[in-house]
């Protein structure tokens, strides 16, 4: 059996589609919406994630805004920005860019969110909300995993789902959006005994765990759909040989640039087991920044009382 890649660019695509032609609807009733990213200090990777989450919204009509707080930035320096732009009536969305350098008390930040501004979903009254099934703002990997799933048709109701990583910003929002999709869910995490066989139980096998490859050929019951949220680095050419067996493509690139990207999961075991996953590059990822626009939208609707 080959597995059927579930295409996250040609979705991102998709959603992008949606997302801008809801603001130039927005437009028309004369708001615009309006996302601010506040990136403190010079971390080069949160550097580029920023610049790709500011172009989205330049291509989609989203007005956006950069905060560039020096890495010396403090606490009360960084609660103040965040009030400032809780009060503005102009902005929709904010995105403090993690992770803040280390003298900052992150959670503090956060917390000083306005929940109804937080399109990361990552406040505790946005979990509160996800949790109880409220209308809210829900974490942009996830939630744009569903969107995923859902448009290529994907059942969920009454399946059994395993999601590998229990962190607050993947692995529980999206055991939590698959329950209320009425999927049987397992969560299952560094501590759990037979990880493999737990796995196999998978209709849905979602793997967030940050770990090159690790999942196999044992863990992937014939036919499951596989969803690969992991993004690693091989470094070494054993490996990328090892993965990626006669791909001249992937040697090439290792050459060039040092690294090739992988996800978590092994991509001969998906290719030959699931009916269909999610590649690393171009499955999960493109849909983060995508659902980031749709939370943007979502929230500046929410706030004037406008339909979803
Ligand atoms: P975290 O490190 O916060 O969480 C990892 C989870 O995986 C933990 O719950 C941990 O278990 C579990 N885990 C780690 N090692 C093992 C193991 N050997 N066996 C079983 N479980 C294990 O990572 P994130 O949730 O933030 O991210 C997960 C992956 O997804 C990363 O590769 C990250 O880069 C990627 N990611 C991709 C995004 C995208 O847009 N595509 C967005 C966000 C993340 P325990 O709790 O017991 O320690």
């Amino acid at each position: 059996m080959s597995a059927a890649i579930l295409d996250g660019v040609r979705t991102a695509r998709e959603m992008r589609a949606e997302v801008a032609e809801q603001v130039r609807s927005m437009k028309e009733q004369g708001h615009q919406p309006t996302l601010v990213v506040i990136l403190a200090g010079d971390n080069p990777a949160s550097q580029i994630y920023v610049r790709s989450k500011i172009r989205a919204c330049a291509e989609l009509g989203i007005v956006s805004e950069e905060i560039l707080p020096p890495a010396s930035v403090t606490t009360e320096e960084l609660l103040e920005i965040v009030q400032r732009l809780n009060q503005r009536d102009d902005v929709d969305g904010i995105l403090v860019q993690l992770p803040l350098p280390a003298q900052v008390d992150a959670q503090a930040v956060l917390l000083a969110v306005s929940p109804d501004k937080d399109v990361d979903g990552f406040h505790p009254v946005s979990v509160g909300r996800l949790v109880t099934r409220r209308h809210g703002l829900t974490p942009c990997t996830p939630t744009g995993v569903m969107e995923l799933l859902k448009r290529y048709g994907v059942p969920i109701a009454g399946r059994e789902a395993v999601v590998i990583g229990r962190s607050d910003i993947v692995g529980k929002p999206m055991a939590m959006l698959l329950l209320h999709e009425n999927a049987t869910v397992t969560i299952a995490h560094s501590r759990t005994r037979d990880l493999a066989g737990v796995c196999r139980r998978a209709e849905i096998l979602v793997a967030a765990i940050g770990q090159a490859g690790m999942v196999g050929h044992d863990f992937i019951r014939p036919g499951a759909v596989v969803i690969d949220v992991g993004m690693n680095r091989l470094r070494t050419r054993d490996e990328v040989e090892r993965f990626y067996p006669g791909d001249a493509r992937r040697l090439e690139e290792f050459e060039r640039r040092g690294s090739t990207l992988i996800g978590d999961v092994d991509p001969r075991a998906a290719m030959e087991l699931a009916s269909a996953f999610t590649p690393v590059p171009g499955g999960v990822g493109p849909l983060t920044i995508a659902q980031l626009m749709a939370n943007t939208v979502i929230a500046a609707k929410a706030r004037r009382g406008w339909r979803r």
